[in-house]
């Protein structure tokens, strides 16, 4: 068997200060993308992830939650790992900087620096603050401490430093022989500007933090943030021994633009210095801002994933995150663009033609994909531009243009429904002829699918895995080889598979309230972990800016003001086009209101009449996908869905008894 080429790529490794939210959800699902696409390109991929474990935030953080530092990053690295597992984005390697592993290889690239005459000892000057006893970086005499707000003192200690003044040349030597190792472009010219401008030797070692790797033999010093953190790409994958894995170097570092110096200056020039290979890219992309501003904690303005994948699906949130924004640039994020994209791309769009493709399928040819004697020149047209559109997706995933490959891949679609307006099967009759030129529509409908189906894979892989089953295709998609994808491939008269709902239609109101609401729940104090809280409150952000309303004791006289009665329904139907929805009328006692509620999907229209509910009355009228909502249902919201269960009373009640 031939030996693979080997892909290795990384995220960054997170530093544990808190949860991940949209921003580190981002590089992973780019991450996960590239991992998923080079796989169906044959290559033998793997990609780390992990958390930076050490620092002074962190000693505050487990002292504030009153647990050992190894306690507190221990259960901090077991909530992101959970999480990434919950979305899907199952790294290969998972590394924690408090490995014994990733220990062993820090301590073994400062020995290769030392011998090789790069590592030497010297004072360090800096501004220190006293209370959270730390170097403030950046900070000049007389700034006062951005945590605490107490001035700084001038205090100089033992370090060591890296010889990084020694890299300038070979820098800018590494990054001329290796013009796409800085990416993008416009990143490239401000890092070659800022070496070119001459760089500092680097103190790397630190007496006055206590969590950290220690230097071997030279305690108190422990390893400062960057030679301790970048170096867990390596342990991740062998460390001393990572000749035997044969995975360094990494083909691609994915980070966020805030990072990208440490790792095209400092990391290269650690890896020159010991006398190991370099990595082969650095890709920098953009941020995405809320209301142009950057997400932070302190705001309250921070996008969290989970809501999301909840409420839409996780490959809802990797659609967007890919298809809005060019990567490498930065980008807004807005849950209404998210649930429009949603709307008219997913469900509207591969939701739709998959769905009627199978049913027009299942109506004329008993549910077998059909094979057809004869085909038009409009079929061959589709197929033409089905088949161009093939390596044109390759090479936008390739150059990671994410949103160019969907923007292509959406187009065949778009193409697909076009076809199948102008050709009408559906106005077809049963004779032969017709049957056959049914045939040959619906099988080119399935076989673009079935190559759409194969290029969004790496993006949608939870749904597009769902349409290779209903389009009851041999094996897994994401075995499919991409450079061997053409037309002509689909497995004819093979039996659908079981249709299952691919991207429900979602009302945008009320998608975006069940959003915010659940991001709400998962940010206030009650919900999260106290760990987590502990690290937010010890870096000095404030949790209460992004907790919300829900934990916030009212007044009687604001409670006063929703008036809610018992209600009976009177009538119940669904609605055409929501398929949550229910329209139902509601005596109230006083009189017949017209509701919409969310119950569709849990309760069956006949089931419903005659049953007593609470209803609060004084709400103001509102549209619900264009159906008049006149009051609302109380019903409690179940588990991760947010499943509905009507709340009701187990003795008799009186229509229009008011509830105190
Ligand atoms: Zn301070």
């Amino acid at each position: 068997m031939p030996t693979k080429e080997k892909f290795y790529l990384t995220t960054p490794i997170y530093y544990t200060n808190g949860l991940p939210h949209i921003g580190h959800t981002y590089t992973t699902v780019v991450a996960d993308v590239v991992r998923r696409f080079k796989r169906m390109r044959g290559y033998e991929v793997v990609m780390t992830t992990g958390t930076d474990e050490h620092g002074v935030n962190v000693e505050r953080a487990a002292k504030k939650a009153g647990i050992p530092e190894s306690e507190f990053v221990a259960r901090m690295a077991t909530e992101w790992r959970s999480l990434w597992y919950e979305l899907g984005l199952n790294a290969d390697e998972f590394v924690r900087t408090t490995d014994l592993k990733h220990v062993r290889t820090v301590q073994w690239l400062f020995k290769l620096c030392r011998e090789n005459g790069y590592v030497y000892k010297d004072h360090y000057t800096g501004q220190y603050c006293i209370y959270d006893n730390a170097f403030v970086t950046d900070a000049k005499p007389g700034d006062n401490c951005p945590d605490c707000g107490r001035p700084t003192e001038t205090v100089t200690e033992e370090n060591y430093f890296f010889k990084l003044s020694a890299f300038q040349k070979p820098l800018l030597d590494f990054y001329r022989k290796n013009p796409t190792f800085i990416q993008p472009e416009t990143r490239k010219n401000e890092i070659v500007s800022f070496v070119e401008g001459g760089l500092k030797d680097l103190s790397i070692t630190r007496t006055t933090i206590r969590w950290g790797i220690p230097v071997p033999g030279e305690e108190p010093h422990v390893f400062y943030v960057w030679f301790d953190a970048l170096t867990a790409y390596l342990s991740a994958v062998g460390g001393p021994e990572y000749e035997r894995r044969g995975m360094w170097p990494a083909d691609l570092h994915l980070v966020g633009k805030d990072i990208i110096r440490f790792h095209t200056v400092y990391w290269p020039a650690f890896l020159m210095a010991a006398m190991l290979p370099v990595p082969k890219q650095v890709w920098a992309h953009g941020w995405f801002l809320m209301d142009a501003s950057k997400m932070s904690k302190s705001k309250g303005n921070v996008v969290l994933p989970r809501p999301i994948a909840n409420m839409l699906g996780m490959d809802a949130l990797r659609y967007f995150l890919l298809r809005e924004v060019v990567f490498g640039q930065d980008g807004n994020f807005s849950y209404d663009a998210l649930v429009t994209r949603y709307n008219s791309d997913l469900a509207n769009g591969l939701g739709n033609l998959a769905s009627r493709t199978a049913a027009m399928i299942e109506k004329n040819f008993a549910g077998r994909i059909p094979k057809p004697a004869a085909r038009a020149r409009q079929d061959d047209a589709l197929a033409k531009e089905t088949q161009s559109a093939i390596g044109e997706v390759l090479e936008r995933y390739e150059n990671m243009e994410f949103a160019r490959a969907l923007e292509t891949i959406w187009g065949l679609i778009g193409a697909a429904d076009k076809y199948l307006t102008s050709e009408q099967p559906w106005a077809l009759s049963d004779s032969e002829v017709d049957t056959q030129r049914k045939a040959a529509i619906l099988s080119t409908t399935a076989e673009l699918l079935r190559i759409v189906t194969v290029l969004a894979h790496p993006v949608l892989p939870e749904s597009t895995a769902k349409v290779w089953s209903l389009l009851g295709q041999p094996g897994s998609v994401s075995d499919v080889e991409l450079d061997g994808l053409r037309w002509g491939q689909l497995a004819a008269e093979v039996q659908l598979g079981k249709a299952q709902a691919l991207f429900p239609r979602v009302d945008k109101t009320e998608a975006i309230e069940r959003i915010e609401a659940m991001a709400n729940e998962e940010q206030s104090p009650q919900a999260a972990p106290a760990v987590a809280h502990a690290a937010a409150a010890a870096t000095g952000s404030t949790g209460a800016a992004a907790a919300p309303a829900v934990s916030e004791r009212i007044g009687i006289e604001d409670f006063a003001k929703v008036e809610m009665r018992v209600g009976q329904i009177k009538t119940a139907e669904r609605i055409v086009g929501a398929d949550k929805l229910l329209k139902l009328t509601v005596d109230i006692g006083t009189e017949i209101r017209q509701i919409c509620a969310g119950i569709a999907q849990y309760y069956e229209p006949q089931a419903l009449i005659g049953r007593k509910v609470a209803v609060v009355t004084n709400l103001a009228p509102r549209k619900l996908r264009g159906v008049e909502s006149n009051g609302m249902i109380i019903a409690a919201s179940v588990g991760p869905e947010g499943r509905p269960v009507l709340a009701g009373f187990h003795e008799d009640v009186e229509v229009g008894a008011r509830l105190k």
